[in-house]
């Protein structure tokens, strides 16, 4: 894999470096991109923090945006979290889900109420609903404007595990990178909490607001429901997902959010976004 992050570097050589080095530890993310294709990085100025082109539709290569406001405004660790939903909640995903899996994971969770259910597609199709059993609430994905998103923040879907456990591969890395003592990395504890802060963050606002996210301030008491259960549950599975002590640690020492730190994190990044 060929990176071209030279859009990234004129914007932050830290921010840069970082997921650089994401991208050239992850083995799934090696292993999606293909040896001969390139990885490059576009910097524009949409609202939009960032967006993923179809690998398919450019002949492999992957092009990723990010808007200039998001990369300025926030930490390496968050910036990481937003390349995780990229290409954990979207073409990664879909690649690195098999049919019989998607169809296991999703009977497992709607076993008694659609008895045939054949994965993502037909759930769609169908516009069936689904179950999110962190939270209880039930979503209808065909109504998404993004059906993938709803998948993928459903617990126990294999979009939700797909998208889960990369969190935790990039974990791993910044984790890594820490133990090296600080000189060798651009990475610091902070980012590894910014990390699953952005995972948690980004799956509680779908489930919320049923994947309208601008709608997130009137619902940000859901918000910081859905935040705690599957915090909750990230900590319950915490020891089967990873080894490394540093991570464990990390999630274990977080806390749930109340409306208004939630309410705080919109209002900040509206300040990002729009300057005020
Ligand atoms: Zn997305």
């Amino acid at each position: 894999m060929f990176i071209d992050a030279t859009a990234l570097t004129k914007v932050s050589h830290q921010k840069s470096n970082g997921l650089q080095s994401i991208i050239e530890m992850s083995s799934s993310f090696q292993d999606f991109v293909g040896m001969n294709k390139t990885c490059k990085f576009l910097v524009n100025n949409t609202t939009n923090p960032a967006s993923i082109y179809d690998p398919e539709k450019q002949d492999g290569h992957l092009f990723i945006e990010i808007s200039e406001w998001f990369l300025k405004g926030y930490s390496v660790g968050y910036i990481t979290g937003m390349l995780c939903h990229e290409v954990g909640a979207h073409y990664m995903a879909d690649k690195g889900i098999s049919a019989r899996d998607s169809t296991r994971f999703g009977r497992r969770v709607i076993a008694n109420v659609e008895k045939a259910w054949y994965g993502e597609k037909n759930v769609v199709a169908q516009k069936s609903k689904v179950r999110d059993s962190a939270t209880n609430w039930w979503l209808v994905p065909a109504k998404a404007k993004q059906p993938d998103h709803i998948f993928a923040s459903c617990y126990g879907f294999a979009r939700y595990e797909f998208y889960r456990t990369l969190m935790i591969e990039f974990a791993s890395i910044i984790a890594a990178d820490l133990e090296q003592g600080p000189q060798y990395t651009v990475f610091t504890d902070e980012d590894l909490k910014d990390l699953v802060d952005c995972w948690l963050m980004d799956i509680s606002s779908i489930l919320a607001t049923s994947d309208s996210r601008p709608w997130g301030v009137p619902y940000a008491k859901y918000v910081a429901e859905a935040y705690a259960k599957h915090l909750a549950l990230l900590k319950q599975d915490a020891a089967t997902l990873t080894g490394n002590a540093t991570i464990q640690q990390t999630i274990a020492g977080m806390g749930d959010k109340t409306t208004v730190q939630v309410l705080g994190d919109y209002g900040s990044m509206s300040k990002k976004l729009f300057g005020y």
